[in-house]
Parts: structure tokens; C-alpha cells; sequence
């Protein structure tokens, strides 16, 4: 699933039309129910911006268009002459530039103001020690590897990210938050943001756990785990050997 550098990196791209008057359509019907084409053809785009795994696209006269990618959706940007092959659910085209949504799955016209989001952990904004007090507050009682994944208390982390800023601070996903310091939590959300943020406009980093269970751990050689968690069930990596914290609870 793409993080919040993904998702920051699209908004980079799609620069391009912000400011230009946008002609918009759906030429997958998938795409044409969600209404977003006609509501926004004509419109001015005012702004496109990322905020954690969802980007959100302002057009004028209050019109906010969300998209998220979840497992199989993307966005491709180029010539507005090119060929294409399949149909998009969204084509949004500003003279000889065109960007394409694929397979939504999530694409909306948002009404509320603001989503359900904590802050970014991307924006400039952002202040990883205000994060790690929202942390302790809206994540008491979890794991850690949950608790960093919940959008509501910072928004842009999934479990490839999660997992590898865990391994990076050896601390196990499966740690009751509680059981790790401020120090601790700290120094997950920096190393976090600095690769989330350094991925956005280069590369993304070698993973060291992220689908590599299985594998000896590149620091202590013991065997990598991976374990489904949390409400999403979306799968943590960790090594037994160098992480602290045990394994999950059994189930
Ligand atoms: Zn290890």
C-alpha cells in the first residue's frame, strides 16, 4: 500500500494543473458513479496536497475531491496525447497535460472540511514532539506497531514504515506503548519522517525487515517474523533478536 511519501510525491506531480481550469471525466463507469468528473469539470484546481495516505484535491467554489489508493489504485500523469490502455475512473486534463486515477478505489467528493487525520507526519508543520503527547494520549492500552499505524493520531504510516522504523529503534512491534519511553517514540517518528520525507524527492532507502521474514535480520542474524495486527490486520516485521519487547499475544 503506498505511504505518505507515495502519496506526497503524487501531489508533486500533479503541480502542474493547480491554478488551470480543469476538464474532467470518468471513462470507467466504476469511475463515472462516483459523480467526482462532473462536479469538478470546468473548475479551477486550487491546490493538490497530501495529507497522510490521502491526497486531496480543492477545486473552486469549495469542491474537494479525495482519493486513496489502498492495495490497487494509482495515479499516472503525462501528455495529454498519449495513448492509454484500459480506462480510468478519473481523467482530469489541463491543456496538454493529463493525470489519470486508476482503480480508485477511493474516490470521493469529500463534504466535511477536514478528515478524521492527525497531523501529517510529512508537513513542514509537524513537530514530532507534539506527536509522540498524541501518541501516548490516543494510543494508551495498543502496541506499538498499531498505535503508529492509527491515521487518527498521525497520519502517513503504513507497515512498511512502521516495521522498518521499529527494526531502525529496536523496539517490537508488539511493545505496549506503554513500555517504551519518550526518548524511545521520539527518535521512530524522526528517523520515520527524515526517510519519509528524503523518499518524497529521491529514493526510497534499502529495507532492512519489510518482506524479508524468513531471512537472517541483517544486524543480529536471527530469523525475521511476520505477523498479522491490529483492526486491519495489516502484516508487522521484527526480529526476535534485536527488538525489544516479546512476541504477539497468542491467539
Ligand atoms: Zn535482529
Amino acid at each position: 500500500m503506498p505511504e505518505g511519501d507515495s502519496l506526497h510525491r503524487i501531489a508533486a506531480r500533479l503541480q502542474p494543473l493547480v491554478g488551470r481550469s480543469i476538464s474532467a471525466s470518468s471513462p470507467n463507469p466504476r469511475g463515472r458513479v462516483t459523480e467526482v468528473a462532473g462536479a469538478i469539470d470546468g473548475r479551477r484546481l486550487e491546490s493538490v496536497e497530501a495529507v497522510g495516505k490521502h491526497l486531496l484535491l480543492r477545486f473552486e467554489g469549495s469542491v474537494t475531491v479525495r482519493s486513496h489508493l489502498r492495495m490497487s489504485g494509482r495515479w499516472t500523469i503525462g501528455p495529454a496525447d498519449a495513448a492509454r490502455n484500459g480506462t480510468p475512473w478519473l481523467v482530469l486534463r489541463a491543456g496538454a497535460i493529463e493525470a489519470a486515477q486508476w482503480n480508485g478505489p477511493v474516490l470521493t467528493l469529500e463534504k466535511r472540511s477536514t478528515l478524521r487525520l492527525g497531523p501529517d507526519l510529512l508537513a513542514d508543520t509537524t513537530d514530532p514532539v507534539v506527536l509522540v503527547d498524541r501518541l501516548r494520549r490516543g494510543g494508551a492500552g495498543r502496541s506499538l506497531g498499531e498505535v503508529l499505524q492509527d491515521q487518527r493520531l498521525v497520519a502517513g504510516i503504513g507497515n512498511m514504515w512502521m516495521s522498518e522504523a521499529l527494526w531502525e529503534a529496536g523496539l517490537s512491534p508488539w511493545l505496549p506503548l506503554a513500555s517504551a519511553d519518550d526518548a524511545e517514540l521520539l527518535a521512530v517518528l524522526t528517523w520515520a519522517r527524515d526517510v519519509m520525507r528524503k523518499a518524497v524527492v529521491g529514493s526510497r532507502p534499502q529495507r532492512s525487515i519489510y518482506r524479508r521474514a524468513g531471512r537472517p535480520c541483517l544486524r543480529c542474524g536471527e530469523i525475521i517474523r511476520a505477523r498479522g495486527q491490529g483492526d486491519h490486520n495489516r502484516t508487522a516485521y521484527w526480529c526476535p533478536g534485536c527488538q525489544r519487547g516479546l512476541s504477539p499475544p497468542a491467539s
